[in-house]
């Protein structure tokens, strides 16, 4: 069948199908210690030096579950809507592989943590923007495998290490409903994911280290077919553009194939970034390959609704949520909203100066102009701000007092950035409030009236556009801290 991907169809016959796809993401959370024991899960240490007799496998040993792993299973199934069993039952999942030392996953089967969720998503189609709900099957618990190292060298020959670091490290893989439509749905869906499980914090969702990857399940239909087709699972796509090229590239693989006539084999597939094309991994294995039985070394997690309650009580407010909120309670454009809670630290950050400046409009400009600028240049997260949320929020606040111009303030964030220092303390020491008291006004009006006298003469023969002139010399000669409003009326009386 392979040979046949190379026939790339043309537009109009991919046209013909129509895409299903649903995505299973693995999350790891974000514990200081592995699901079954006390190991640590940091990222870094020397190869298998985070292992014991548990996380090996050795006969004997018996797995204790990570209560702080099942408080993140429950709220990440909670922002995502989905109902909680209270019994859940871990189950093992056999298959042999080198970096899988028990010979085993732990993981859930018949009885998951959690099912029946859903996310919203929004998409930049191609006739203009739609939102739909696509499905969450499940969520289940499992404890993730080591690694292998295909890479390693010793006296110039290849070898395969493995590292057993990983091994025990506690994933929750999501899994959703054949609700995807497109590259751009699955794309947009792994983006929701991401934002809500960074937003209840979960985990740090760093796709780089792995701590988010999806498989991608695809099939095509003609449009307006009934049946599912056959589909074929892409695994481990670690980043959103690998996602949306390995999608749209086994779409186009599968329509060449069944629009010749060709039948599509279910089986697992790999990526190939280098190629851009997905190559045969192994044909498909079914549940019963798996011989999955219940665990016997852990008893069924025991789920009370007073615990989810509980949990329930603590949940950050949810990107979705908190959009509409800065709509309604700020007055903030839409795109506004969904820039400042893209992220829930911008979120914070911004209603932090909101509170200290009292001037949400000119919050929402400042945080993603001028102090997303400076942020850049200085390659920092907003986390590590040289600027406070309260000393940018105090900024906000001299501008709108009239103590200082737009203009001044511009020139005073990298000011405090550098010394880190309130603006109030800057504006004292510096001597830079705006002038608005009008006997000190007026000595610059009259020096600047003074040394132009053509301009001066151009204005009174009805030349009224010098105006802007004046006004221009003036907030030079003040250094920008003239108020224009009282500049403005001075000069028409004077001149
Ligand atoms: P399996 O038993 O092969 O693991 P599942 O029914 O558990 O299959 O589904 C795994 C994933 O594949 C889910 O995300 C599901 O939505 C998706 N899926 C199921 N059938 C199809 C299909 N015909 N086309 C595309 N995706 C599918
Ligand atoms: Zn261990
Ligand atoms: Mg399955």
């Amino acid at each position: 069948m392979d040979s046949m991907s190379s026939l790339a169809p043309e537009a109009a016959v991919i046209a013909r199908y129509e895409p299903v796809i649903g995505l299973e993401v693995h999350c790891q959370l974000a514990t200081r210690t592995k699901i079954f024991c006390g190991c640590a899960t940091g990222f870094g240490a020397a190869p298998n030096t985070n292992v014991c007799p548990v996380c090996l496998g050795l006969p004997g040993a018996l797995p204790v579950l990570n209560r702080q792993a099942v408080e993140f299973a429950i709220q990440a199934s909670l922002a995502l809507n989905c109902k909680i069993n209270n019994t859940s039952v871990f189950a093992r999942k056999n298959y042999f592989y080198p970096d899988l030392p028990k010979g085993y996953q732990i993981s859930q089967y018949d009885k998951p943590l959690s099912e029946h969720g859903w996310v919203d998503i929004e998409v930049d189609g191609p006739d203009g923007k739609y939102q739909k709900r696509i499905g969450i099957t499940r969520i289940h618990m499992e404890d993730d495998a080591g690694k292998s190292i295909h890479d390693g060298f010793k006296d110039s020959e290849r070898y395969t290490y493995v590292d057993l670091n990983r091994t025990g490290t506690p994933l929750i893989e999501i899994v959703s409903e054949p609700d995807i439509r497109s590259a751009d749905e699955a794309h947009a869906y792994l983006t929701v994911m991401k934002q809500v499980l960074q937003y209840v914090a979960v985990s740090t969702c760093d796709m780089e280290k792995g701590h988010l990857r999806c498989d991608a399940n695809v099939s095509v239909r003609l449009k307006g077919a009934e049946k599912f087709g056959t589909k074929a699972e892409v695994k481990n796509l670690n980043s959103f553009r690998f996602l949306k090229l390995a999608v749209d590239q086994e779409i186009e693989r599968q329509v060449g194939i069944v629009d010749g006539g060709g039948r599509i084999v279910q089986e697992t597939r790999l990526f190939n970034p280098a190629t851009g094309e997905t190559v045969t991994m192994r044909s498909k294995e079914n549940a019963h390959d798996y011989r999955y039985f219940p665990e016997p070394d852990l008893v069924p997690l025991q789920i009370s609704d007073a615990w989810i309650a509980r949990v329930r009580e603590t949940m950050p407010e949810l990107p979705g949520s908190r959009r509409n909120r800065f709509v309604n309670e700020y007055g903030l454009r839409e795109y506004d909203a969904q820039v400042l809670t893209a992220e829930r630290p911008t979120a914070e950050f911004f209603e932090e100066v909101v509170k200290t400046s009292g001037d949400a409009r000119a919050a929402a400009n400042w945080v993603m102009g001028d102090l997303a600028a400076l942020l850049k240049e200085a390659e920092k997260e907003i986390t590590e701000s040289p600027v406070s949320a309260a000393n940018l929020g105090r900024l906000l606040k001299l501008i709108g007092e009239g103590k200082i111009s737009g203009k001044i303030a511009k020139e005073l964030l990298p000011k405090m950035a550098t010394s880190g220092e309130s603006p109030d303390v800057l504006v004292e020491r510096e001597g830079l409030s705006q002038i608005s008291d009008e006997s000190a006004l007026i000595k610059i009006i009259d020096d600047v009236i003074a040394a132009n006298p053509k301009q001066l003469e151009q204005y009174r023969s009805g030349k009224t556009t010098v105006m802007g002139f004046f006004v221009g010399q003036i907030m030079k000669a003040s250094r920008g801290q003239a108020d224009p409003a009282v500049v403005n009326k001075l000069l028409q009386e004077k001149l």
